[in-house]
């Protein structure tokens, strides 16, 4: 559930703009003052905040400007003056919206709807990329570029090695035969010569081993086959 901190001194408008946001399934919080808000706001970890211009104490401008210091969640500003509104755009505070008292409430969750849901777009799109980066001490692979780095150096792979050393890295722990791992990776099934897979390890090894002798990655399970050490 979102949960949406209202700044603002006016109450009768605060509880208006919760009972509205309330009845959308949010959970709302207020805070009368810009410094009890401007708190709150640092402190909790709200999806989308919507704060009043002319406050108590720190006023809209300074609440804004600190909170997006430390935050990228939406902050949607109001005011009951268009001119302020105006000022707002023109210092470049990092609000995402700006809306004029009086507004009606249901325009109000119309707005912090859609500011939520692109945010939440951002958000996943960001964790998306890092998704694709396998990084297990010294090695990091970076799956969408296809390229590895061993202690920050890039190493060059062929398509198999990079295939292979990427399907070990992302099952950590995990003990694969030999088979298991020319089917995973050359998917040929019983076909094909299965020493394939102990001649690309050993080519991989000499990549990113510093002493082959001593693999501190991928380990040799005698008489079973290869693991990705964590
Ligand atoms: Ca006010």
């Amino acid at each position: 559930m979102s949960k949406i901190l209202i700044i603002e001194d006016e109450e009768a408008i605060a509880d208006l703009e919760k009972d509205y946001l309330e009845l959308s399934e949010f959970e709302v919080d207020i805070c009368n003052t810009g410094d009890a808000g401007l708190e709150a706001a640092l402190k909790v970890d709200y999806n989308l905040i919507i704060l009043d211009l002319m406050l108590p104490g720190v006023d809209g401008f300074e609440v804004c400007r600190r909170i997006r210091k430390e935050k990228d969640i939406p902050i949607l500003m109001v005011s009951a003056r268009k001119e302020d509104i105006d000022k707002i755009r023109g210092l470049g505070l990092g609000a995402d919206d700006y809306m004029t008292k009086p507004f009606s409430p249901s325009e109000l969750v119309a707005r912090v709807k859609a500011h939520l849901a692109r945010y939440e777009r951002l958000v996943g799109n960001t964790q998306k990329a890092q998704n694709d980066i396998v990084e297990i001490r010294g090695i990091r692979i970076d799956k969408t570029a296809r390229r590895v780095y061993v202690d920050g150096v890039e190493k060059t792979f062929t398509t198999k090695e990079f295939d292979l050393l990427t399907f070990l890295a992302e099952h950590p722990n995990h003990v694969f035969t030999k088979e298991e791992l020319f089917q995973e990776i050359w998917d040929m099934g019983p076909v094909g010569d299965i020493a394939t897979v102990t001649v690309h390890i050993k080519k991989i090894r000499e990549k990113i081993e510093s002493d082959g002798s001593k693999p501190q990655y991928i380990e040799t399970i005698w008489g079973v086959g290869y693991r990705f050490k964590i």
